[in-house]
């Protein structure tokens, strides 16, 4: 069930379209990330999930259990599930040029290792160019990448190299702290030690300052 992003549609210039600066853009006006999600058999993972419990000991025919693996299979749909993402951008018309930034996106996910969710925030930002995207499209990014089985440090790169990409900014900076329940509820079971991950890329990555206020903005130490 991998997602591959869409090639980016062909330029098209639309009448007028230029920089304040006078250069002629050019627009990416819809950046799409395709969802190629293989197609989804609810009553196949229903009997797994029916099959997987009997396998565990659990006795699926008491009252209280009998829709369980439908709803595991559903609760696993619903988790897995991403949507296709356009992300609208528009021409940076006013030149702004400091720090975009997102705070404490909540996001949800699946580790691929054990298949039990972790979950935190996600501080996404970027230092505009020539385009800006709209603000929600950042949560959105986030929520595209995050439903699939995944790792902590995968999802944090996935979503700056995506940002960086598409919207060619200057510099993005993402930063994930997350709580995993593969962590807490089992194995080691650390309850409440959270995972940072953080991946910076173009003046966010080479620039000291810079990367100082990405912390600073997301009211995080360093
Ligand atoms: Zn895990």
């Amino acid at each position: 069930m991998t997602q591959e992003l869409a090639p980016e549609p062909a330029e098209v210039t639309p009448p007028g379209a230029r920089h304040a600066s006078g250069t002629v853009l050019r627009p990416r006006p819809e950046l799409r990330i395709a969802g190629a999600q293989a197609a989804v058999d609810l009553a196949a993972a229903e009997r797994a999930a029916a099959g997987f419990l009997a396998a565990l000991g659990v006795d699926v025919d008491r009252p209280g259990l009998r829709e369980t693996p439908a709803r595991m299979a559903r609760a696993y749909a619903e988790l897995l599930d991403a949507q296709p993402l356009q992300l609208t951008t528009f021409p940076n018309d006013e030149g702004y040029s400091e720090l975009v930034l997102a705070r404490a996106i909540p996001f949800r996910t699946v580790c691929e290792h054990h298949l039990l969710p972790f979950s935190g925030v996600a501080h996404v930002g970027y230092l505009p160019g020539d385009r800006i995207l709209g603000l929600s499209k950042l949560a959105r990014l986030v929520e595209h990448f995050a439903a699939r089985p995944q790792t902590q440090e995968r999802l944090t790169k996935q979503v700056a190299d995506c940002l960086a990409a598409r919207l060619q900014p200057r510099g993005t900076g993402v930063l994930l702290e997350a709580e995993h329940s593969c962590m807490t509820v089992r194995g080691v079971r650390a309850l409440g030690s959270t995972t940072v991950t953080s991946a910076f890329t173009g003046t966010l990555s080479t620039d000291a300052p810079a990367r100082a206020e990405f912390f600073a903005s997301a009211g995080l130490p360093r």
